[in-house]
């Protein structure tokens, strides 16, 4: 095969590190897609636990050989309606973002940014609806060894690899603990406190104001503030040859296990029980204080798969050396860099919440000669009822006016709204 240079610099590959290819190699572009295995387990306090399992979606329709699976957990707050919504619609959202008739490495290079535009549609079509409530969203899909997994609030993902090495796969968007989150909230024009007790007293975690929730993204929450966005951080890995098992959980875990112990208390069980051992590691602790929903996801290699010699020994030397002087709180920093020496190959990551950065300069958003397709909410308008996201840095000299990420009207108003550029509906009502 002969590569001639691209005109294009963005269509060129990026550099790739020997070590990526050569993982690439050992994992093999021949080899049968991996058998996906799962549990679950959860109890309740509140009922504001959701969660969602589709093991065998099909991308390509008429394909049986174009499944995926989906897992999604939702973690509702002053009530549960944003959940129950968000778990009948978000995946739906999702799927309607992609383009019919691409290949599947098209339809995993293009899933980032469906990720955003159906997570952004659920939260405008619930918003709609006039509710008050809110929800955590954490939508995983795993598709052969490439797992996808978007993500708002606090509902974490991680990935124990076959190498012992505990990754996340999502950023807690909690006020307490980000302070870039911080910084966007108030700048969107919301206030960052802490609860006020009578005498002046401040107590407990970090919160937006109006509204006191601790979340800086959720799904819903009408009430608080467009600067509570539903824009999802997405990061995408592809899994060595060896597989690796999934952790997707509420904070009623999160609160009382950190990664490691998660994965550790779990580690050689099959899916089903590993889920019911972690939730019952987690009460443990500090007993049922709220909603625990474990899903535990195994992406096993398929027998026929002959698996390389992974380089497990000196990787766990490595750990060992790391983890024997962790303190508590940067454990989640040395996990993250940790996955960047594992078998694990990172793929994608984005978190800003920024719709013009999320949507990309390439959006299919052209359906035929006379109408456009909103980015986010998939209608087709006439090009003179809505604008492009951001019409200069997206449009070449050559290309003409209206190519570009296009978001109609409405969807328009809500991209302005979280930029707090303009006062959402709600923020006038009240
Ligand atoms: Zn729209």
């Amino acid at each position: 095969m002969t590569n001639t240079v691209a005109p294009d610099p963005s269509a060129r590959p990026p550099m790739v590190p020997l070590a990526t290819l050569l993982g690439r190699e050992l994992r093999g572009s021949k080899s049968e897609k991996p058998v996906v295995r799962f549990g679950h387990a959860n109890l309740a306090k509140r009922g504001e636990d959701l969660f969602l399992i589709k093991p065998e979606c099909i991308r390509v329709p008429g394909n049986s050989s174009s499944t995926f699976s989906v897992f999604a957990i939702f973690d509702g707050h002053n009530g549960v309606s944003a959940a129950v919504f968000a778990k009948e619609h978000l995946l739906d959202h999702v799927l309607s973002a992609i383009p019919q008739g691409i290949s599947r490495e098209e339809w995993l290079r293009v899933l980032p940014r469906a990720l955003v535009a159906g997570f952004v549609k659920t939260d405008i079509d619930f918003q709609r609806k006039g509710e008050v409530s809110g929800t955590t969203a954490t939508l995983v899909v795993v598709d052969g060894s490439t797992v996808t997994v978007g993500c708002v609030g606090d509902s974490r993902c991680i990935l124990d690899s076959r190498d012992g090495v505990v990754s996340l796969l999502t950023v807690d968007h909690r006020l307490e603990e980000n302070a870039e989150e911080r910084e966007r909230v108030t700048a969107s024009g919301g206030e960052v406190g802490r609860l006020n007790l009578c005498g002046g007293q401040e107590i407990g975690p970090l919160r937006c104001w109006p509204g006191g929730l601790c979340l800086s993204r959720s799904i819903g929450d009408t009430d608080v503030g467009e600067f509570i966005v539903p824009i999802p951080h997405v990061k995408q890995v592809k899994l060595s040859s060896a597989g690796g098992r999934l952790i997707i959980a509420s904070d009623g875990i999160w609160d009382a296990l950190s990664s490691e112990a998660a994965a550790k208390s779990c580690r050689g069980l099959p899916a089903d029980l590993a889920a019911k051992l972690v939730v019952k590691e987690a009460l443990k602790t500090s007993g049922l204080k709220d909603d625990t929903t474990c899903l535990v996801v195994d992406v096993v290699p398929s027998e026929t798969v002959s698996l390389p010699s992974s380089p497990r020994r000196n990787q766990n030397k490595f750990r060992s050396l790391l983890f024997g002087k962790r303190s508590q709180n940067i454990v989640g920093k040395l996990v993250n860099k940790l996955s960047s020496v594992g078998s694990v190959e990172e793929l994608f990551e984005e978190g800003s919440a920024m719709l013009e950065e999320r949507l990309g300069s390439d959006f299919p958003c052209k359906t035929n000669s006379s109408t456009f397709r909103c980015a986010i909410c998939q209608m087709d308008q006439a090009p003179n009822e809505g604008l492009p996201v951001s019409p200069s840095p997206f449009c070449s000299p050559t290309s003409k006016p209206w190519e570009g990420p296009y978001l109609c009207e409405e969807c328009r108003r809500k991209k302005e709204a979280m930029e707090g550029k303009r006062p959402s509906a709600t923020a006038v009502s009240r």
